[in-house]
């Protein structure tokens, strides 16, 4: 069939977003449509472009997950289409992830398809908790090995073999029978005082263990409330964690953080976040659009520094400042246009961010305020300006209106041109996973860099309860428009990303807790 598409059958890894290989993070940008489990986090669905087609096939509908077979269809229907299908399932593929299934179908539709395989849990959920499946001292080999029982009930497990070979012992998938496994194991002659552990949601913010030894292990988990998805280890191994654990010890380790950015913006703040060891979601609560052919702007370039006086370009955002020079470009005009002519042109940036991408483009900002608002712009701009310098605003369509009002007052003229629309946009299934960690209290703060950004995450998860959360703002306006809705704020000390990640270090961080 010439016109069908491909299939990736790809692993997203245990749960860390920077667990994912590179070919599947590239395959989440390019793929026409991606079909995964329950067990993908919401930090790495957060990073699914907006607009991407998705189709869960880990949700439960009544009391049925889907059947196999049904995906086995939804895989082979979708590649007829003609589409890329990225199949994303947890862990690695081929490891207890019934990939051999998926590919029968297609194979037998002569559906072309590539395996990428994932780091699996049963070797980095252990390691995110310290312990090594193997080690020269204490085991030289690893099994891993389904707790899943048979349907009819019987038993699966050659526990007289899986004692004998003395290497450390990972079972997927055997929270529910953990006791009979045990059992079986000491019955067949393992010690009792073996050291064992339990690790659940392991590589995720939430992860926790119980170490313990394989004749206590089940208790020690119940009383513990340990929950899926988590995998048990049992081996001398599991004693070394204690000595190696590392995740926690992160300076924010263990704290899940959503932060509203604009899509096309840099994900600066991720970056540090996750660096200090937060796990990151990554809502995209506003994005761009571009208005183009943007004739508005054009007009106003070809006037711009014709005249003698002083002439002003104000800068709000990051994107702002890329979608300008792309706008320029669509009408071949490029900065000798605007900085070659008689006018003293002068550059204002909103904050250090859209400063930084400026000088990007070789422009040096002459002024940018002390506080990071459109009012704190304006003012900083009337005080500088000459008494008749002509000002241009290039930024988002409807942008703050604070900032015209200090201009006006000093007497300047004021040309505000709208260089895009910012329109909100998440997937629902992604809403709906990240509504439910709201739930169960698996997210410490939310971070907002604009009022817009409030209004953005307000407007896209409106069933949340507001006043549960902790909002971190990056200035006053922003604290001011998420106080509308009762969340508890703290607000950076200086507009900036360094000054936010300071901030909520020093409120979630390790040493402040
Ligand atoms: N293909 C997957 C395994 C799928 S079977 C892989 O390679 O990892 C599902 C089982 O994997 C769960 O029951 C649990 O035992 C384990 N698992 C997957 N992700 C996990 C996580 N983040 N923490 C703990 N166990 C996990």
């Amino acid at each position: 069939m010439d016109q069908s598409g491909k299939v990736w059958l790809a692993g997203a890894g245990p749960g860390d977003a920077g667990l994912l290989t590179v070919k599947t993070r590239e395959l989440i940008e390019s793929s026409d449509v991606i079909v995964y489990d329950a067990l993908i986090s919401a930090e790495i669905l957060s990073l699914i472009p907006p607009g991407k087609e998705v189709i869960n096939v880990g949700k439960r509908s009544g009391h049925h997950l889907m059947m196999q077979q049904e995906i086995n269809e939804i895989l082979l229907r979708e590649a007829q289409k003609g589409k890329n299908v990225l199949r994303l399932k947890g862990g690695d593929p081929f490891v207890f992830g019934r990939g051999g299934e998926e590919l029968e179908l297609l194979v037998r539709h002569h559906i072309p398809f590539e395996i990428v395989p994932g780091i699996t849990s049963a070797s980095a959920v252990p390691a995110y908790a310290g312990i090594p499946v193997t080690h020269r001292d204490h085991a030289s080999s690893f099994h891993v090995v389904t707790g899943h029982p048979r349907q009819d009930g019987t038993e699966t497990l050659d526990y007289d073999s899986l004692v004998n070979v003395e290497g450390t012992l990972v079972f997927l998938m055997g929270l529910t029978s953990m006791e009979r496994i045990l059992n079986g194991l000491i019955e067949a002659g393992l010690d009792p005082d073996t050291p064992a552990a339990v690790l659940e949601k392991g590589t995720l913010a939430a992860q926790r263990r119980v170490v313990s030894a394989a004749g206590r292990l089940a208790e020690d988990a119940g009383r513990a409330g340990i929950g899926t998805p988590a995998v048990i280890l049992v081996g001398k191994v599991c004693a070394l964690s204690e000595q190696f654990c590392w995740a926690e010890e992160r300076p924010l380790g263990g704290r899940q953080i959503l932060i509203t950015r604009p899509r096309m913006s840099s994900s600066a703040l991720a970056g540090k976040l996750r660096s200090l060891g937060a796990q990151v979601i990554e809502l995209p609560a506003i994005s761009t659009r571009s208005i183009s052919p943007n004739f508005a702007l054009q007009r106003a370039m070809k006037q711009f520094g014709d005249r003698a006086g002083e002439e002003w370009l104000l800068f709000t955002s990051p994107a702002g400042v890329r979608i300008f020079f792309e706008q320029l470009a669509e009408f071949k005009m490029d900065v000798r246009h605007i900085f070659g002519r008689s006018a003293r042109v002068k550059i204002a940036a909103i904050g250090s961010a859209t400063e930084k991408a400026l000088r990007g483009y070789g422009l040096l900002a002459d002024v940018v305020p002390d506080v990071y608002c459109a009012a704190g712009l304006g003012e900083a701009v009337a005080a500088c300006a000459q008494p008749r310098a002509r000002i241009t605003a290039v930024r988002a369509m409807s942008g703050s209106e604070e900032l015209l009002p200090p201009l006006l007052e000093a007497g300047l003229k004021v040309d505000d041109i709208p260089l895009y629309e910012t329109v909100y946009e998440t997937h629902e299934q992604v809403k709906e996973k990240i509504q439910s960690l709201f739930e169960e209290g698996g997210i410490d703060a939310v971070t907002f860099t604009s009022a817009s950004t409030v209004k953005g995450f307000v407007q896209t998860m409106e069933q949340l309860d507001f006043q549960s959360i902790h909002a971190f703002c990056i200035g006053a306006q922003t604290a001011e428009e998420a106080a509308k809705f009762g969340m508890h704020i703290s607000t950076a000390k200086e507009a900036s990303m360094d000054s936010m990640t300071e901030q909520i270090l020093e409120e979630l961080g390790r040493h402040g807790r």
